[in-house]
C-alpha cells in the first residue's frame, strides 16, 4: 500500500538516528493543518506552496502520510468483499461505490 511509504521511512531515519527528521515527520500532525490535509489527500500539489516544510519531505512522503487515516477508515463491502472509503451503509451493512452503482443501474 502506498501509505505504507511513510512508515518505512520513519523507520528508516530512526534506524539511522537521525532524530531531526523523525520529529519532523512525527510532527507533521501538528504542523500541517486539518484542511490542508484533506488537499493533500486530494493530491493537490498547490499545497506545497501554503507548507513550510524541509525540503527532503517529498510530495509522495507527505501524500503517503495524509492517506493514512484514510486507509484506517476503510471498511469492507458486504457485497464484494472489497475494502473501500467511499460508499453508503445500508441497515448497518457497508455497500462500496461500485456496488451501488451496479445495484442503481439494474
Ligand atoms: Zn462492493
Amino acid at each position: 500500500m502506498f501509505s505504507e511509504l511513510y512508515d518505512e521511512e520513519l523507520s528508516e531515519l530512526q534506524r539511522k538516528g537521525d532524530l531531526e527528521k523523525v520529529k519532523a515527520l512525527k510532527g507533521l500532525d501538528k504542523s500541517v493543518m486539518p484542511s490542508l490535509k484533506k488537499r493533500i489527500q486530494e493530491n493537490d500539489k498547490t499545497v506545497l506552496n501554503e507548507l513550510f516544510l524541509p525540503k527532503w519531505i517529498s510530495w509522495n512522503l507527505l501524500y503517503s502520510w495524509a492517506i493514512r487515516d484514510l486507509d484506517a477508515g476503510e471498511k469492507r463491502c458486504a457485497l464484494c468483499g472489497n475494502a473501500s472509503r467511499s460508499g453508503n451503509d445500508f441497515r448497518l451493512k457497508f455497500i462500496c461505490e461500485a456496488c451501488l452503482i451496479e445495484i442503481k443501474s439494474r
